[in-house]
């Protein structure tokens, strides 16, 4: 019995050093500089959804280094590689938050709150999807923005119940966005790295239908998508979440 005793505490210590040495994904909140700042810096430390992101990276994926995910930066959303650093500003939120309370986006049932918060996730997955590629050296083929805004949409159909809920509220956000931007494309838009964000819009739409086309087969009429295009987006979504997740396989944990 002794000698059992002493096994486990030789193992439960190895256990924890190796716990330790492994890289993880951790949060890390700025001082806020205003009122604003500090209501939403208080309302992002209360949601259990950034917190859920946090579990589904370091329960799925063995990371090389670790990754801070740094709410309040000056810049971003963007993801540094020389830092190892994804950087959400509070303002970005607020400019969210801003154009689903203006667009009355809650008289679509879903909350300017909720929106925003929902468009934050695709945002972290974006940002992961570089820190990713980058972290594991994988190969892209086309724009790295493009597969980054797939990942994300994957990544919320994966591991969030009713994620496709979560990734159309994010298309919104880029319908919102374009509305904005499209009256004034300039060639600057067009060399861009981002496709246009009606383009991104119609993208990760087209995505959700594809995931599960019989729950979503409204979209079809409310986005005017041809049968044809409709029936693509199912080939797609199914080749880009397979092509993700072999190229993934090698970097996550078996359960
Ligand atoms: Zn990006």
């Amino acid at each position: 019995m002794k000698y059992l005793r002493r096994c486990l505490l030789i193992y439960a210590c190895l256990f924890t050093a190796h716990v330790n040495a492994e890289s993880r994904a951790v949060l890390s909140y700025l001082n806020a500089k205003n009122a604003s700042e500090a209501t939403i810096a208080k309302q992002l430390k209360s949601a259990g959804a950034i917190s859920d992101v946090m579990a589904i990276i370091n329960d799925n994926f063995r990371l090389e280094t670790d990754l801070v995910f740094v709410f309040g930066a000056d810049d971003g959303p963007l993801y540094d590689p020389t830092l190892s650093e994804i950087w959400i500003p509070y303002a970005f939120l607020e400019e969210v938050k801003e154009r689903f309370v203006g667009a009355n986006y809650a008289a679509s049932g879903v909350s300017a709150d909720d929106a925003t918060m929902d468009s934050l996730l695709h945002t972290l997955f974006h940002e992961l999807a570089h820190a990713l590629i980058d972290q594991y050296q994988l190969p892209v083929i086309g724009k790295e923005e493009d597969a980054a805004d797939a990942l994300a949409t994957v990544l919320l159909i994966r591991y969030f119940d009713q994620g496709q809920e979560l990734a159309i509220s994010a298309a919104d956000l880029f319908d919102l966005e374009s509305e904005e931007s499209e009256d004034t494309l300039t060639a600057e838009n067009f060399w861009g790295e981002h496709s246009l964000d009606s383009q991104r819009y119609f993208s990760t739409l087209c995505h959700v239908y594809g995931s599960a086309p019989q729950q979503y087969s409204d979209l079809l009429k409310e986005s005017e998508f041809s049968a044809d295009r409709a029936e693509g987006c199912i080939e797609e979504y199914e080749s880009l979440r397979a092509s993700w997740l072999e190229l993934l396989a090698p970097h996550m944990r078996t359960h």
